[in-house]
């Protein structure tokens, strides 16, 4: 037996044992090594008979007083029926489709069960019970029924099962597996020095004590080493990425804070403190003589575009080494066509005094600015023409969508690149903006900048893990005057009132947002479809039973651009004063006037994701209000959710869901590709420090792992399979 023998080769396999395997993903031996147990079955479950209620999932351990198995009255399957008791009281099991149990499980014989309580005809019975013969039930002492001993030797590890494989076999496998020998000839990854540094079992002992512990104890170890092993190599693989981008030359700006407060006072506001700190880290980062990878990290609304055309025009008022007259050049992308488009206009107000050329790609058709029959105004240019000015160097400012990492897209002097939104792109996308530099120039090896902007309100340590690679600014301020919004959740009975509340906000002319549900669907497409006609419908729906008066406007994913930008426009401008839309869409949209957004279907959110949405209405001094209607009357929603009006931030929120409802309820974290250990791991801020302290010492001495051959394999093994997308 080999890592790499397929289990089929080893193992002799049912047809339904295989497709589950497919399904779960599992190939080789290796795999099923790494397929760790989600919990272990314990002590803590176990209980009296009579102390069960409808629900449990507890262990018993009981003594068969009695068993049949015949046909079920309903489904014609065979079903087996049994009394068990152990001393406390008397339980029936029910098993279906297992005319065998009768004969595993002979009257008079012991058993542990496992299974859940359910409730017909106000009897308790327990389903399909998971069980172990046990010959003789050693009685405890004290008033534990069982003895230490028999508690302590059953702490068994629970896998993840799928249709047509148990936990029991993945158990029973690996122990075979672990028999062979195999675990002798694994290499450890992990350096030696880190194991005993921080206390970790070596990659033998510790597979052995995630898959058949003997103590809970041991199992925490073993969990708490591929944790700290799963976060130290997307640290190593971001700190090795970094070294590289900063190995390459960069354009080295200097600029003087005169020549910027020439630029920043014309802002039609004061600058926030958080504002200009970040502009100054930028600035410090354009000095160096390596290329800057930071993240700007910034609620909704905190001002992060102020920041990037501050950085832009240190950039465009620098002139490319021996071409006195040309400019540095810098690249803007975005994830949609409107912002594109809010951008392209905002920064056109930003730079028109500078007299010079602003482009804008999309998918759709290109822009420059200024048009040379209207100078205050832009005009539709060719792509072509677009293209053949930006490798030119005749445009300094290009902003665009993803059609800006097309390979035909080739800038003279790109200088710096800034990603907007940034978690809305993959690691490649965001790449392959980096290189975008004609070859043929002397620039080539040149790395522009990279500016990365993000609202996502993750939490530290994530931000730390996922974003490794870049330093990290963050905007915690939001501009003088604001109002905070307020936020109020709406559960069925008041929601025609705030119907009316809402309406006299819209005859003060302010605008709203109704945001639909997510809608959970396995099959994304399927998702998207239903969201559209839940928007749809709920349109509808306001029209003709609540805001008949009105024009409502609905926006979502399946439109065309133009069918989008219309709508958007008629929005903006007042024209529409509902706009009912998904919430997958849109996130930067900048209209002032809409003051007020409805969140509809909200437990489905998290929470760090409710505040983004809301975000939207804090775009000026208006009063704005967030009603959060909630459709369930559970008190722990109703708390959750009630942190919304406490929070001071979303990182505070981010911070709240991750300790609340765990790892996997953050937002987008499937796309990160962080396993559910590893996801366990960042709640803890020390061992991501750790992890990331010893990645960078590492990568410091040895950038390209030349001495960590181990490592270096599988660090490249990370860069393969986690894109962060
Ligand atoms: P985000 O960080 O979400 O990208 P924006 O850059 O779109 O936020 O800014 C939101 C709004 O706030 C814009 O209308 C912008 O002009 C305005 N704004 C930015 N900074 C300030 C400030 N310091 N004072 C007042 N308004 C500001
Ligand atoms: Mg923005």
């Amino acid at each position: 037996m080999e890592l790499k023998s397929t289990i089929e080769s080893q193992f002799r396999l049912n047809p339904l044992q295989n497709k589950a395997l497919k399904k779960i993903g599992l190939k080789n031996i290796e795999d099923l090594l790494f397929y760790f147990p989600t919990r272990y079955g314990d002590t803590t479950d176990l209980k009296n008979i009579k102390d069960l209620k409808v629900g449990d999932k507890p262990i018993i351990y009981a003594k068969v007083k009695s068993i049949k198995t015949s046909k079920a009255y309903i489904k014609k399957v065979p079903m087996t029926e049994a009394v068990l008791e152990d001393g406390t009281g008397t339980i029936k099991a029910i098993w279906f489709s297992q005319p065998y149990i009768a004969k595993m499980l002979p009257v008079g014989s012991s058993a542990k069960f496992q299974g859940t309580i359910n409730e017909r005809n106000k009897q308790l019975y327990i389903a399909n019970p998971e069980y172990k013969n046990l010959g003789k039930i050693p009685l405890a002492t004290g008033n534990s029924l069982f003895s230490q001993e028999v508690i302590d030797s059953f702490i068994y590890p629970v896998y993840p099962e799928s249709k047509g494989i148990t936990s029991k076999w993945f158990y029973h496998t690996i122990l075979k597996i672990f028999k062979s020998g195999i675990l002798d000839k694994m290499k450890d990854p992990l350096p030696k020095t880190i194991l005993k540094k921080y206390n970790l079992p070596s990659l033998k002992t510790a597979l052995i004590w995630v898959h058949s512990p003997q103590k809970k104890s041991d199992a925490q170890s073993a969990a708490k080493r591929f944790a700290f092993e799963e976060i130290f190599f997307i640290q190593l693989s971001r700190a090795k990425q970094k070294k590289e981008y900063q190995s390459h030359p960069s354009f080295q700006i200097k600029k003087t804070k005169k020549h910027m407060d020439e630029f920043i006072k014309l802002f039609p506001f004061k600058p926030t403190e958080s504002q200009m700190k970040s502009i100054q880290q930028i600035l410090d980062d354009f000095a160096k003589d390596h290329a800057m990878s930071r993240l700007l990290e910034g609620d909704v609304g905190s001002g992060k575009t102020a920041v990037a055309a501050s950085a832009i025009y240190a950039i465009t008022t620098t002139a490319p080494k021996n071409q006195p007259s040309a400019k540095l050049q810098t690249a803007y992308m975005v994830p949609t066509e409107i912002l594109a488009k809010q951008h392209f206009e905002s920064f056109i107000q930003y730079f028109s005094h500078l007299n010079i050329n602003i482009g804008l790609i999309t998918s759709s058709g290109c822009r420059k600015f200024p048009s040379k029959v209207d100078p205050t105004g832009w005009t539709k240019i060719s792509r072509a023409q677009l293209l053949k000015w930006t490798a030119n160097g005749e445009i300094p400012i290009l902003i665009g969508t993803h059609s800006l990492i097309s390979k035909s897209v080739i800038f003279k002097n790109l200088a710096f690149v800034i990603i907007d939104e940034q978690h809305r792109f993959g690691l490649m996308q965001r790449q392959g903006l980096a290189q975008k530099t004609d070859i043929r120039s002397e620039n080539k090896k040149i790395m522009p900048h990279l500016l990365s902007m993000t609202a996502t309100p993750i939490p530290r340590t994530l931000a730390l893990t996922i974003y490794g690679d870049l330093d990290l600014t963050l905007l915690d301020q939001m501009p003088h005057g604001r109002k905070p919004i307020i936020t109020e959740i709406i559960t069925p009975d008041k929601r025609e009132k705030t119907y009316e509340k809402i309406r006299t906000e819209l005859q003060e002319d302010r605008q709203a947002y109704v945001i639909c549900p997510r809608i959970e669907e396995p099959d994304p497409d399927k998702a998207t479809a239903l969201q559209v006609k839940s928007v749809q419908a709920e349109a509808q729906r306001l029209k003709r039973d609540v805001f008949k008066e009105y024009k409502i406007g609905i926006l979502h994913s399946k439109m065309k651009p133009a069918e989008k930008e219309k709508i958007m426009d008629d929005f903006s401008s007042g024209k529409t004063n509902i706009l009912v839309a998904t919430s997958v869409i849109e996130v930067g949209v900048n209209v002032p006037n809409a003051t007020i957004i409805i969140l509809e279907g909200a437990e489905r959110f998290g929470l760090a994701q409710l505040h983004q949405l809301r975000g939207r209405v804090i775009r000026s001094n208006h009063q704005a209000f967030c009603y959060i209607f909630s459709e369930t009357k559970t008190k722990k929603t109703l708390d959750r959710l009630n942190a919304l009006k406490t929070a001071k931030d979303g990182f505070e929120l981010a911070e709240f869901d991750l300790t609340l409802r765990g790892a996997g309820e953050l937002t987008g974290r499937k796309q990160w590709g962080i396993s559910d250990l590893g996801m366990e791991a960042i709640k803890n801020i020390k061992m991501v420090e750790a992890s990331r302290h010893e990645a960078q010492k590492i990568i410091g001495g040895d950038p390209d792992l030349q001495k960590h051959p181990l490592i270096k394999q599988k660090v490249s093994h990370v860069e393969k399979f986690t894109h962060f997308e």
